[in-house]
């Protein structure tokens, strides 16, 4: 099955074009404050090398603003500036050099402020996120929420079209999933600006994961969503790795290695949970370069039972028994691998053919 991608303008945000043709893009944001330069800077290059594209930053004062200038010298991801309440710090944020800022209608809108920024950024060239969310539109109760949204939405589309200026970008999130689909399919047949999509205020890593999954799911197998978000209360790279999942999953983009592995019963004599969790170590902190990379289907599966027909489609494979698994390449049995050695063994198969740096 292929996903039919929404039709969507292209917006570019640095050197990252979104919307279009162009691969959905991974966004998260940083956890400390923007004025804390030295923080902020290690936190977007861990973001980055966990295959983040674009970081938003909350830009709450005029230090934060004057911080986005030193950060962005010294990184290469496009920044967002995050802006609420105060239209003068999108002016600064633009000033410093940022990428593309994000207003939140809820609490900018007077038509004099939102020119005032709409001319900054036509002065930058760099574009606008209309940031909805459900707990900042004017009547919160949940009661019609997806057209709360996408009123909203559109109301702050028309005033901004009116200034001319269509280098926009739109998300809509609302923390309840039903709302958030619905919001994003009634917003997508009604413009063809570039859709951000998440889920707001989702809880925990664990049920915020999952639910954010089941919402963008069901709207990139629609073909709607330009970029994502995967909100966690967590680090932050565990947002970009959660992304990286759901696009993987969908078969929307690559990171090298989806590693697949058996749930375990009375048949495993080995600790496969153990190996998985070392393997997924060693993979995940940015080891495995993102982009181009031809996909490699890695198998861990604990018994020769159903083990060896999963190992064998999978590039590289292993089916465990009692103290040994038999390594599979491309559907072949190679050789018996001791448990102790597996990990380090399957690392270097996928770095002898494949994508790891
Ligand atoms: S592969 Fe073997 S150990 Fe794993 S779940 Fe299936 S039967 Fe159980």
């Amino acid at each position: 099955m292929r996903i039919k991608r929404r039709k969507s303008r292209v917006v570019k945000i640095g050197s990252l074009s979104i919307g279009g043709a162009n691969p959905i893009a991974i966004q998260s944001m940083a956890k400390c404050k923007t004025s804390e330069v030295a923080k902020v800077i290690r936190q977007v290059r861990g973001l980055e090398k966990a295959g983040c594209e674009i970081v938003r930053l909350a830009v709450k004062d005029s230090q934060d603003a004057a911080a986005l200038k030193k950060i962005k010298r010294q990184v290469k991801i496009p920044l967002v500036a995050d802006i609420h309440f105060d239209y003068r710090l999108a002016l600064e944020a633009i000033e410093s050099g940022v990428d593309k800022i994000r207003l939140n209608p809820g609490n900018i809108y007077k038509k004099e402020e939102v020119k005032k920024v709409v001319s900054g950024l036509k002065a930058a060239k760099i574009p606008l996120r209309i940031g909805l969310n459900s707990g900042s539109v004017k009547d919160v109760s949940s009661k019609g929420m997806p057209d709360k949204l996408v009123n909203s939405a559109l109301g702050y589309i028309r005033m901004v079209e009116g200034f001319k200026f269509y280098d926009i970008v739109v998300s809509l999130k609302a923390s309840d999933v039903l709302d958030t689909v619905s919001a994003y399919k009634k917003l997508a047949k009604l413009c063809d600006y570039p859709l951000h999509l998440g889920v707001t205020a989702t809880g925990s890593p664990f049920s915020g994961a999952l639910k954010t999954s089941v919402a963008l799911g069901a709207l990139l197998l629609d073909g709607i969503g330009d970029t994502i978000r995967v909100s966690l209360t967590d680090e932050p790279v565990q947002e970009v790795y959660a992304a990286r999942c759901i696009l993987e999953a969908l078969g929307l983009r690559n990171s090298g290695v989806s590693l697949i592995s058996c749930p375990t019963c009375g048949r495993c004599e080995v600790d496969l949970v153990k190996i998985v969790r070392e393997l997924e170590e060693k993979l995940e902190p940015g080891a495995v370069r993102f982009s181009s990379a031809r996909p490699l289907k890695v198998a861990v599966m604990g018994c020769v039972v159903n083990g060896p027909g999963e190992a064998k489609e999978a590039d590289i494979g292993v089916a465990f028994g009692k103290s040994e698994g038999l390594l599979f390449k491309k559907g072949k049995p190679v050789k018996k691998i001791a448990y102790s050695d597996c990990v380090d063994i399957l690392l270097k198969e996928m770095a002898k053919e494949y994508v790891l740096d």
